[in-house]
């Protein structure tokens, strides 16, 4: 039933709405009747707030009136629909054509195993999905530290007096605060008391003592679901059965409306109309925008699960990250939608005040900012490339390092470490991080990350360089082709490179 569904409030872009549109114009325009318009990004670290226009247009929206309004206008159009009915696939396996779209925890998925295949990652951090009874102003993110480690809050407004909010902590500080015993102990059918009374208590200054709601809310693990095939037969997933985003990308419910659009579409005016030909076609229009989402939400969640290690950053300079955490928005995109902001994030990154003069060529201002560290000091950020190369044994290991002679008289060394690691909270990067240390104990001053071509390795490698700066305290320098460039510059601004080389 609708309202017994979990959680409290989606975000829709208006992008997503678009979509929605033009497939049925009577479902946009009730949704967006039942919505509430979606307020500008704020950050607010420390007491100091800083905002982002963002897009505009979007929505937010109670997933109760959400799940109203969808299930009355597929009886409209004629939909039989059985409520509160748990069916399995042997239920209805002789249909025409079964679409599932049974969620995280799909028992379709599980059955069809074999044939659709089925990975599912659960996220390092924790998170819970509260409400509050307040309309918060902003789309606000705030990080709240306690005596038992930092939780964040991600919190929107989606109805007059109610807002929407996840939360998330590191497992160590959920067991520290005692909130793994109080998951342990609470049904599944209820909320966590003990833990909503905690964070009540710990957001009363950044949410004005608003009142905390919970529905069957818990601590739990984000599960990204990812399959090789989404059909088998007659039976087709969509929606989280098929594939999970992070919420901090906002895209789940729009990736479930958008395949039930593509799969209505593919079956009544595909170029193939055979059952097969269909389905074939919805997963061939659906898979590549569906990946490059999932792509951009893993790097989200790498970046929520390790905010804590930039909040020392000023707060313009942490929003800025935040917006090129995915690899979808660029900073230099913000000299037309956002210059205030823009300004503040460069200042912060430069150490300068800002300046209300023109932004001119954003790309070039950043590349030719000074860099001071403590073994190397440079006029601008991208480094010649006619460093010496050599070579310098390290516990036994040879490593190539390159002597940075062009940058630095002094000839800092950085040594050539080859890297290809996705994740870099991952044991694999926690290698690298020992060879780091290792290596600048023998005397290197930075590393140079190398490894495979190709934009996802690039935005790998500068994740992996913003923790190697951060905790090994060596410079990084981050090279690529031109064509990058604008990764290079959202990589120095954000903080995860102190130098880039630029390929030819
Ligand atoms: C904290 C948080 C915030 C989010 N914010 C956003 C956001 O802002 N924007 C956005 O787009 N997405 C957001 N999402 C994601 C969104 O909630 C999900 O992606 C979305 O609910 C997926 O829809 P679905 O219909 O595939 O699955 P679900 O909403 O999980 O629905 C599955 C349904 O199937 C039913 N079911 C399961 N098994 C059976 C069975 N055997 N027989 C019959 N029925 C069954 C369940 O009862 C349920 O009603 C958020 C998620 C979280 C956790």
């Amino acid at each position: 039933m609708p309202d017994e569904t979990f959680g409290f409030g989606v975000a829709f872009t208006a992008r997503t709405l678009r979509v929605v549109a033009e497939a049925e114009r009577a479902t946009f325009d009730r949704l967006v009747e039942a919505s509430v318009p979606m307020p500008q990004q704020e950050m607010l670290i420390d007491g100091v707030s800083v905002r982002a226009k963002g897009t505009g247009g979007g929505i937010a929206i109670a997933r109760s009136r959400l799940l109203a309004v969808l299930l009355d206008e597929a009886v409209r159009a004629g939909v039989d629909v059985d409520l509160g009915v748990e069916r399995d696939l042997d239920d209805v396996r002789d249909a025409d054509l079964v679409i599932a779209a049974d969620g995280v925890g799909s028992r379709t998925r599980a059955g069809l195993a074999e044939h659709v295949g089925g990975r599912v990652v659960p996220g390092r951090g924790v998170f819970m999905w509260l409400g509050c009874a307040t309309r918060l102003r902003s789309n606000l993110f705030v990080p709240v530290r306690t005596e038992h480690g930092l939780f964040t809050i991600h919190g929107y407004p989606y109805a007059e007096g109610r807002s929407t909010l996840g939360i998330e902590a590191d497992v160590g500080t959920w067991r520290r605060a005692g909130m793994d015993t109080a998951t342990e102990r609470t049904p599944l059918t209820e909320s966590d008391a003990f833990s909503i009374g905690y964070l009540q208590a710990a957001f009363a200054d950044a949410l004005g003592g608003a009142e905390l709601l919970g529905n069957r809310s818990r601590w739990m693990h984000f599960r990204t679901v990812s399959l090789p095939r989404w059909y088998h037969g007659n039976v087709v997933l969509i929606g989280d059965a098929a594939h999970t985003a992070h919420y901090s990308v906002g895209s789940g419910t729009k990736m479930a409306l958008e395949d039930a659009i593509v799969l209505a579409d593919s079956l009544t005016s595909g170029e193939d109309l055979s059952l097969a030909g269909a389905l074939r076609q919805y997963e061939e229009i659906r898979r590549p925008r569906v990946e490059a989402l999932q792509d951009a939400a893993v790097r989200s969640q790498r970046w929520w699960d390790s905010i804590g290690h930039r909040l020392d950053l000023p707060a313009p300079q942490v929003m800025l990250a935040y917006l090129s955490r995915g690899g979808v928005v660029s900073i230099s995109r913000l000299v037309e939608s956002d210059p205030g902001l823009l300004r503040a994030g460069l200042a912060a990154f430069a150490g300068v005040e800002p300046t209300d003069g023109e932004l001119g060529d954003v790309r070039s201002w950043v590349l030719s900012r000074p860099y001071e560290g403590a073994a190397l000091r440079t006029g601008g950020r991208v480094l010649d490339d006619d460093g010496q190369a050599g070579y310098r044994e390290v516990q036994g290991e040879p490593f190539a390092v390159t002597a940075l002679r062009a940058a630095c008289p002094d000839e800092a060394l950085a040594a050539v470490l080859g890297t290809d690691v996705a994740d870099p909270w991952s044991p694999a990067a926690d290698e690298v991080l020992d060879r780091c240390f290792a290596l600048a104990e023998a005397g290197a001053d930075g590393v140079r990350l190398g490894g495979r071509p190709g934009r996802p390795a690039l935005l790998d490698r500068l994740a992996l360089a913003e923790r190697i700066r951060r905790q090994t305290k060596l410079f990084t320098v981050v090279g690529a082709p031109a064509g990058h460039i604008d990764d290079l510059v959202d990589g120095l601004v954000a903080g995860r490179a102190d130098l880039v080389a630029i390929a030819d």
